[in-house]
């Protein structure tokens, strides 16, 4: 990777730790998840509201490193508005470019998230950068299994 593009990278990473997107708790979400990832201490709650099968509004309050923040407030960005089918493309997007099982040019999909593609070769911050995914992966899940209980 060039050195401009790993600057562009963390500028942007560091502008959503400073200015977090959509970090307002949802009240009454459809579904919401709490995930805390040891290695590091870093915590997230997340919250959507589902309606029509788009996920209108995300929330979250995360704590912990710079990483997991700009993280969440990337995820949450990129999911808002999205259909729960589009949102559960991105996730899984995701974690394919984390586990290298995708490029960063096949991934533009994810927009500012594609950033954190260089904490690939920090191994032990994987988990930072993917927490907020996965607890979008977990409210996506849950819906999921409501919806088939009301049928
Ligand atoms: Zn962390």
């Amino acid at each position: 990777m060039s050195n401009e593009l790993e600057e562009l990278y963390q500028d942007l990473i560091l502008d959503h730790f400073k200015n977090p997107r959509c970090s307002e708790c949802v009240h009454n979400p459809s579904s919401s998840s709490h995930l805390f990832n040891p290695l590091c201490g870093d915590q997230i709650n997340l919250g959507l509201k589902v309606e029509n099968d788009i996920v209108e509004k995300i929330g979250y309050k995360a704590n912990g490193c710079s990483i997991s923040q700009a993280a969440a407030s990337m995820m949450a960005e990129i999911c808002q508005g999205k259909s729960a089918q589009e949102v559960q493309r991105m996730c899984t997007l995701f974690m394919q470019l984390m586990k290298g099982e995708k490029k960063p040019e096949d991934c533009q999909d994810l927009g500012d998230a594609l950033a954190l593609e260089g904490v690939r070769k920090f191994s032990a911050r994987i988990k930072c950068a993917a927490l907020a995914w996965e607890a979008m992966q977990k409210c996506l899940d849950d819906a999921r299994s409501l919806d088939s209980k009301q049928l």
